[in-house]
């Protein structure tokens, strides 16, 4: 989707994926000024650990924990998160307006990281659901102290039909329904999905995930994971080339991937 922008736009940029061993991060960053790279995304396993080889780290970034976008400044390393744009971005553009409701997050891994950052950022309320509790406890005490005024808390997976009751938002933020083992929703097949949620699976691979369909069963909304993936790289975009980014470019660019290739080529 990047390269489809730089095309659009008539800039002479590409985009590579490079893959990095874990132990040779710090000089793969240093080798970015080196090689006159405008910046970088960075991905798993390489998120948090690449924070100690930057210059300077965004506050979003640091409160989440993760960098994903790296920026090459006045030669210098800038490290920011965008997942947490992206994701706010892709809510709004589906007509959801998160601000000041209620959030249900399903995950306590680095994308729910992003989403809750996200959801206490613009003043929702959130409840944590995740098969360890004490991930969700620590990911909550973490986010609380990073967001004034955060109204986040931790429930039990056993009340998520109660949970799901009053709350106006459900993220899946878990890799359930991911291929191969796409049959599989986080949300269980016994309890009832209320249909005035709007349900929004992070999940790109396949975009038509069990827990959409679970949603669209039932009449609730449902956002599936392609407008987060395209809404962090637009983010990032505008960050590296200081330009406003094409964003159906890109949107059609990352469609045609996930859907042209074999669905076991796609990385997480
Ligand atoms: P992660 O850091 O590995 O976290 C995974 C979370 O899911 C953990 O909380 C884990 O629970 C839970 N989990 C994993 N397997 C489970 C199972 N079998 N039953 C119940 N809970 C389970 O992963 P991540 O990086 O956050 O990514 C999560 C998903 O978001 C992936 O599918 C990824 O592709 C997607 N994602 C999408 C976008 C986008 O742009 N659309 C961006 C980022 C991520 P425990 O804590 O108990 O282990």
């Amino acid at each position: 989707m990047h390269n489809a922008a730089f095309a659009s736009l008539g800039l002479d940029w590409c985009y590579l994926a490079l893959p990095v061993e874990p132990g040779r991060l710090g000089e793969a960053l240093r080798g970015l000024l080196a090689l006159g790279f405008a910046g970088a995304n960075v991905t798993v396993p390489h998120k948090r650990e690449v924070m100690a080889h930057l210059d300077l780290v965004g506050e979003a970034a640091r409160a989440i924990g993760a960098v994903n976008t790296v920026i090459v400044r006045e030669g210098q390393l800038w490290g920011e998160n965008t997942d947490w744009l992206g994701f706010l971005a892709a809510l709004r553009e589906a007509g959801f307006e998160p601000a000041g409701r209620r959030g249900l997050v399903l995950g306590a891994g680095g994308a729910a990281r992003a989403v809750v950052y996200a959801l206490a950022s613009v003043g929702a309320e959130v409840t944590v659901c995740n098969r360890s509790a004490e991930r969700a406890e620590e990911m909550v005490r973490g986010l609380a102290g990073s967001v004034p005024g955060a109204a986040l808390r931790v429930g039990a997976m056993e009340s998520l039909g109660e949970a799901a009751q009053v709350a106006d938002l459900l993220v899946n933020a878990t890799p359930l329904g991911m291929w191969p083992e796409t049959g599989v929703s986080p949300w269980p097949a016994a309890l009832p999905l209320p249909s005035h949620l709007a349900v929004c699976d992070l999940v790109y691979n396949p975009l038509q995930t069990a827990l959409l369909a679970q949603a669209q069963a039932v009449g609730a909304g449902a956002v599936d994971g392609l407008g987060m993936l395209v809404q962090q790289g637009a983010a990032a975009f505008e960050m590296w080339t200081g330009r406003r980014p094409p964003v159906e470019v890109m949107r059609r660019a990352a469609l045609g991937q996930l859907t042209r290739r074999p669905a076991a080529r796609l990385r997480g």
